[in-house]
C-alpha cells in the first residue's frame, strides 16, 4: 500500500494542492493527515473540503480541537488565538462538528498516526528529541507511526540491532529515504504542509510504501505569495503571512 502522509496543513490551500499533486504523481492510494487542518491560514473550509472529499483518515490536532471547542486556548500564543478566532467565525457549524469529532489517533493497517504523542495524546505535547519520543515508542500499537505538531520532520528509530537505543535523525538529506526493515520501530514527524518551521518555505509531506517499508520525506514548493495574499485580505495577523516565505 502506497501511503501519503501529511499533516499541518493550518488552512494553506496552495501547500495542500502542491502536496496533493505529488500524491497523484506518485500513486498513493491512501491519503492519511496528522492533524492541524486549520488554523493560522486563511482556507479552512476549502482545506476541510478537500480532505474528506479525498476520504483521508485524519487526526485531530490542537489547532482542531481549539476551533471545535474542545481545547482551551490559553495555551496558544496570541496570534495562534486569533487564528483560533477568526477560522471559528469563518467556518459552518458542520465543519465545526467535523473538526470535534475526529480521533485522537487512527489505526491503519501498516500504520497509526497521531498528532503529538501515542502515550497521551490527548495532551498535544512535543516530540524533540529521543527522549520526547520514547514514551511514544513504548506506546505504540504499530512499527511505523507518523506525528506532526512540531511542523519540523523528524525519525526516531529503535534499529533491530542495538533497540535499547533511539536513533534520532533531523538531517534532510537523511530523511529523503528511510528504511523502516531495519527498525523495530519508527516514529516519524512528517514536517508541515503549511508553515514549515525548519528554515525551509516548502510544504513538506512524507510517503510510505508498505511493501518496500520505506518512508521518504519530500519537500515541494508551492505559491507562497498567493497564500500570503489571502491571509492578509482575511486581515489575520500580518506575522502568519510573513512567516511563510521564511520557513519559520
Ligand atoms: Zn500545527
Amino acid at each position: 500500500m502506497k501511503y501519503g502522509i501529511l499533516g499541518d496543513i493550518h488552512s494553506n490551500l496552495s501547500a495542500l494542492q502542491s502536496v496533493l499533486e505529488c500524491f497523484d504523481r506518485e500513486g498513493v492510494e491512501r491519503v492519511v493527515s496528522v492533524g492541524d487542518v486549520v488554523g493560522y491560514g486563511a482556507a479552512p473550509s476549502e482545506c476541510i473540503a478537500i480532505l474528506r472529499d479525498r476520504e483521508a483518515r485524519v487526526v485531530k490536532g490542537n489547532h482542531d480541537a481549539a476551533c471545535a471547542g474542545g481545547l482551551d486556548v490559553l495555551r496558544f500564543n496570541p496570534f495562534a488565538r486569533a487564528a483560533v478566532a477568526w477560522t471559528r467565525s469563518a467556518i459552518g457549524d458542520e465543519e465545526v462538528a467535523w473538526l470535534g469529532a475526529l480521533p485522537l489517533v487512527a489505526e491503519l493497517e501498516h500504520c497509526c498516526v497521531g498528532h503529538g504523542t501515542f502515550h497521551r495524546p490527548e495532551l498535544f505535547d512535543y516530540v524533540l528529541s529521543s527522549t520526547d519520543g520514547d514514551p511514544s515508542l513504548d506506546a505504540m500499537e504499530k512499527a511505523v507511526c507518523f506525528v506532526g505538531h512540531t511542523h519540523v520532520p523528524l525519525a526516531l528509530l529503535r534499529l533491530h540491532e542495538d533497540p535499547l537505543r533511539t536513533w534520532t535523525c533531523f538531517d534532510p538529506e537523511d530523511l529523503e529515504e528511510i528504511d523502516v526493515a531495519q527498525a523495530r520501530r519508527s516514529l516519524i514527524n512528517v514536517g508541515s504542509v503549511g508553515q514549515p518551521r525548519d528554515d525551509d518555505s516548502r510544504a513538506a509531506y512524507a510517503l510510505f510504501d508498505s511493501d518496500l517499508e520505506r518512508v521518504w520525506i519530500r519537500r515541494v514548493a508551492y505559491d507562497i505569495d498567493r497564500e500570503a495574499a489571502r491571509i492578509r485580505a482575511a486581515g489575520l495577523p500580518e506575522v502568519l503571512a510573513d512567516r511563510l516565505s521564511l520557513g519559520v
